[in-house]
């Protein structure tokens, strides 16, 4: 007779033990986030999009020299390098990144690749709403990457600072576009001389 009435004794407590989860529960501090109407904060080291970063001036930081792609553990990278000319400059030294793109599709957001980055070209920002319906709009590209024109910046490509190298520029001696500089002509990209779309001016100017 005792091993019959057991199970029932279990059967009658195991319902009074899951209340007893519920009512813990209902005196804890709530976590449930309003998102996306209230929009989350994250920690300031946070590894969110990628962004291209300029000089003072605008030129670029990037290199070219693949390094963040090697360095990928999820092959999310595609770098080009080209060579720069004086008539169509896009970072202080000889190479650029003709061609950038971070694939979102495969990025793990692991940060090895700002690691990697041997001119701090490559830094992460907050930002993390990357969702998108089609693969071809996870792969983000250099327009979309490359950092948005601050006080003082020209557009790329223009002229190197006068007088300086590319040692100065990391030394921090540049710290803004020179006056007068004018954005060239894209000419690898298609452009002409005449429709330079940034067309002549100040700094300042180029930069509204
Ligand atoms: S964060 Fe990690 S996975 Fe994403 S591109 Fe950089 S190295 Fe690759
Ligand atoms: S982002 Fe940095 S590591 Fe990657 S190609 Fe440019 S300079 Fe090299």
């Amino acid at each position: 007779m005792s091993e019959s009435s057991e199970p029932s004794e279990e059967k009658f407590q195991n319902p009074v033990a899951g209340f007893g989860v519920t009512f813990k529960a209902m005196f804890k501090k709530r976590l449930t986030e309003q998102y996306p109407e209230t929009q989350k904060v994250t920690a300031p080291r946070f590894h969110g999009r990628h962004q291209l970063n300029r000089h003072p001036d605008g030129l670029e930081k990037c290199v070219g020299c693949e390094l963040c792609a090697w360095a990928c553990p999820a092959d999310a990278i595609y770098v080009e390098g080209a060579d720069n000319t004086d008539e169509e400059r896009y970072s202080p030294g000889e190479r650029y990144g003709r061609v950038y793109q971070i694939n979102y599709a495969r990025c793990i957001l692991c940060g090895l690749c700002i690691e990697a980055c041997p001119t701090r070209a490559l830094t992460m920002t907050n930002e993390f709403e990357l969702a998108n319906t089609t693969r071809e709009s996870l792969i983000y590209t250099k327009d979309e990457l490359l950092a948005g024109l601050e006080e003082g910046m020209v557009d790329t490509p223009h002229a190197i600072y006068p007088g300086m190298d590319e040692q100065d520029y990391y030394r921090g001696l540049v710290t803004g576009a020179a006056p007068g500089t004018e954005r060239q002509a894209a000419v690898s990209k298609g452009e002409s001389k005449q429709d330079n779309g940034h067309g002549s001016g100040s700094a300042r100017e180029v930069d509204a």
